[in-house]
C-alpha cells in the first residue's frame, strides 16, 4: 500500500427510482424559498411538470441550457435568475443543464440541487465549463459544486438508447482515467472499478431495453461513481484529447466512447494494473479490446470521421493536445499522439 491523500467532496446524494419526489423537501432542508428550473429547451416540458409540485417554492423556469455553457446563455441565465430573485437553482438534465447552473452559482451565492438524467456526472464535480468565441475554458471552484443530488432512475428512462450508450462510455471513461491518475488513490480505484462493473453490464440491458429500471438504477449507480472520481482524481491523455476535440465541434459523449480504447492502448505498457481492474469489471480478457467490444455491442459510433471530425485537423489537434499535456501515465508525445488520433479517425481497431 503506497501512501495516499484522499481529499473527498461534501455531497448529499438522495438515490432510488420515485426520489423527484424528496425535492420539495430537500429544497425546505436547503432553505431554499425561491427555486429557478433550469433544462434544456428539449426538457423544458420536464421542469414544467416538476414545477407543479413545488407550488410557491418556484421562481421561475429557464430551458435554454446548451451543450458546452456558452456564456451568452450563461449571462441571460444569470440575469433571469437576479431578476426573479432565485436563492436556489435546481438543474433537470444532462452535463450542459448542469453546466449552467453551475455557471449561475459561480457568480453568485445560489446552492445548486441536481438532478441528473443523463451519465456525465458533472452533478459530483467542482468543475464548471464556459465557452466564449469558439473557445471553452474550464475551471474548478467548490462553489459550483452541487449541494444535494437526486438520482432517479425513473428520470433516465426516456433517454435514447444511443444517448444513454455513449454517455455511459463517458463515464466509464471517467472511471478508467481516475484508474491510473497521478493523485489516485485505493479508494478511487475501488469506485471506479465497481462504477466501469455496474455500467458495462447495464447498458448492455439498456440499449435493446430502454425502459428497463432495473438496469437504469445500475447504470445511474455506475454514473454516480464515475462522477465522484472525476471531481476528485484528475484526469489524463484522454480526457485532454477529448477537450481539444471538443474545440473542433465534436460531441461530448461520442468523442469520449470513440476515443477511449485507443487512449486506453496508449497508455497499456504503463497501467497494468488499471488493466487488470478493467478486465475484471468487463469480465474481459482484455481491457482494451473489452472497451472496443462493448461499444461495437452498443452500437456506437468507433470513427471520428463518422461524428464530423476532419482529416485535415487531425494534425492541428494532436498539436495543441501535446503542448500543454494533463499529466499522463506514458509521456504525451506529438508522433504518438497523431498516431492515436490516426487510428481513432479511421476507426481501427485497437489491437494489442
Ligand atoms: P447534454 O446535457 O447536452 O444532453 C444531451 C441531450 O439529451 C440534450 O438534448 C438533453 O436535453 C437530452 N436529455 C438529457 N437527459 C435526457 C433524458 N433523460 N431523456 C431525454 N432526453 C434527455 O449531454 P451530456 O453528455 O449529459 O453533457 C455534456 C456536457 O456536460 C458537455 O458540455 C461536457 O463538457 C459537460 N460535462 C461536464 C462535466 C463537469 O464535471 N463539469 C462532466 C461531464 C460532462
Amino acid at each position: 500500500m503506497k501512501a495516499f491523500v484522499y481529499n473527498g467532496l461534501p455531497a448529499r446524494v438522495i438515490f432510488g427510482a420515485g426520489s423527484i419526489a424528496q425535492l420539495p423537501a430537500e429544497l425546505d432542508r436547503l432553505g431554499a424559498k425561491k427555486a429557478l428550473l433550469l433544462s434544456t429547451p428539449e426538457q423544458g416540458d420536464s421542469i414544467r411538470e416538476v414545477s407543479k409540485s413545488l407550488g410557491a417554492r418556484v421562481a421561475g423556469t429557464y430551458d435554454k441550457a446548451a451543450m458546452h455553457v456558452p456564456v451568452e446563455v450563461a449571462e441571460d441565465a444569470r440575469r433571469v435568475a437576479r431578476e426573479l430573485g432565485a436563492d436556489c437553482c435546481v438543474t433537470v438534465g444532462g452535463g450542459s443543464t448542469t453546466g449552467l447552473g453551475k455557471a449561475i452559482a459561480l457568480t453568485s451565492t445560489l446552492p445548486i440541487l441536481a438532478v441528473p438524467t443523463t451519465y456525465a456526472g458533472s452533478e459530483m464535480t467542482p468543475i464548471y465549463g464556459l465557452t466564449e468565441g469558439g473557445m471553452k475554458k474550464t475551471g474548478r471552484d467548490v462553489r459550483v459544486l452541487p449541494k444535494t443530488v437526486i438520482y432517479d432512475p425513473r428520470l433516465t428512462l426516456t433517454l435514447p438508447a444511443a444517448l444513454s450508450a455513449s454517455s455511459g462510455m463517458n463515464a466509464i471513461a471517467h472511471c478508467v482515467e481516475a484508474l491510473y491518475a497521478v493523485d489516485g488513490n485505493p479508494i478511487v480505484s475501488l469506485m471506479a472499478e465497481e462504477g466501469i462493473r455496474a455500467l458495462g453490464s447495464s447498458l448492455k440491458k439498456i440499449v435493446p431495453n430502454p425502459k428497463d429500471l432495473e438496469a437504469r438504477a445500475d447504470a445511474l449507480y455506475g454514473a454516480w461513481l464515475a462522477g465522484v472520481v472525476l471531481g476528485v482524481a484528475g484526469m489524463a491523455l484522454h480526457h485532454k484529447l477529448c477537450h481539444v476535440l471538443g474545440g473542433f465541434g465534436l460531441p461530448h459523449a461520442e468523442t469520449h466512447s470513440i476515443v477511449l480504447p485507443h487512449a486506453l492502448k496508449y497508455n497499456r505498457e504503463f497501467v497494468a494494473e488499471s488493466l487488470k481492474r478493467i478486465s475484471s469489471a468487463l469480465r474481459s480478457e482484455d481491457a482494451v479490446l473489452g472497451i472496443w467490444d462493448l461499444e461495437k455491442d452498443l452500437g456506437l459510433p468507433m470513427r471520428l470521421a463518422d461524428i464530423g471530425m476532419k482529416e485535415a485537423d487531425l494534425e492541428r489537434a494532436a498539436r495543441i493536445a501535446t503542448e500543454a499535456p494533463y499529466p499522463n501515465p506514458r509521456k504525451v508525445e506529438y508522433g504518438p499522439v497523431l498516431e492515436l488520433l490516426r487510428g481513432a479517425y479511421d476507426g481501427r481497431p485497437p489491437a494489442p
